[in-house]
């Protein structure tokens, strides 16, 4: 084989593969088998929070669990996809949301994950979100000021809860009537969303905030 094609024919079977089942895709990211069963997964998910309220794509579960586990742990290039998931998941609830002033910021991730992964994966979705719909977009905003726990390490509401609080900051200024979008892969208690909204409201009380999730997953009510 003449040097360079291996890596040639390499990278035709990787373009040419689904990132969730690896099938052939013709040359899109993820295959149209993956792309309907994720289609029939779109329930959206309203969750009213004490100061936030979340809306996800859909159930963590099935085609959905398996793509959210293969983006977290192995393929950043799946952020395309899901940035473009969460676009029209958002355009679709448009009436109910706002569009002015929009400012979209990730939930920021453990350090330690981010050096584990070599991404952050909030940050390319909530980027790639905000790019689609021409929104500022800031991952400097709010930033985890001590280290807490894994969430899925929590077994319970209340533990969850007690493991974020006071746990974030708020770095600069966010201007009066600024929307601000939150970006997550996954709600399931709540908690982070619930404490981040409380201390982006305590910074400045005038500022409107909405949660959108790719999954909301079991709320351990
Ligand atoms: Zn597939």
């Amino acid at each position: 084989m003449a040097p360079g094609l291996l890596d040639k024919v390499l990278s035709l079977v990787f373009e040419n593969s689904c990132l969730i089942c690896s099938e052939s895709s013709q040359n899109n990211l993820v295959c149209t088998n993956c792309k309907d069963e994720l289609s029939k997964q779109s329930t959206s998910y309203v969750r009213n929070l004490k100061h936030i309220t979340v809306y996800s794509y859909g159930f963590y579960g099935g085609k959905l669990r398996q793509s959210i586990l293969n983006f977290k742990n192995n393929d950043k290039n799946l952020s395309v996809f899901f940035s473009g998931l969460l676009t029209q998941h958002w355009l679709k609830l448009n009436n109910h949301l706002p569009i002015n002033n929009i400012m979209v910021i990730p939930v920021p991730s453990h350090l330690k994950r981010i050096k584990e992964r070599g991404y952050c994966h909030t940050t390319l979705i909530a980027k790639g979100f905000a790019q689609n719909l021409s929104y500022n977009f800031s991952n400097s905003l709010i930033k985890r000021k001590r280290h807490t726990k894994h969430m899925n390490k929590l077994k319970n509401k209340l533990e969850r809860y007690k493991n974020v609080e006071e746990a974030f900051d708020i770095i600069g200024n966010i201007h009066t009537n600024t929307n601000l979008v939150v970006i997550d892969d996954i709600l399931t208690s709540g908690a982070t969303m619930q404490e981040i909204a409380k201390t982006l409201l305590k910074h400045n009380p005038h500022i409107k905030i909405t949660g959108l999730t790719i999954a909301c997953g079991d709320k351990f009510t």
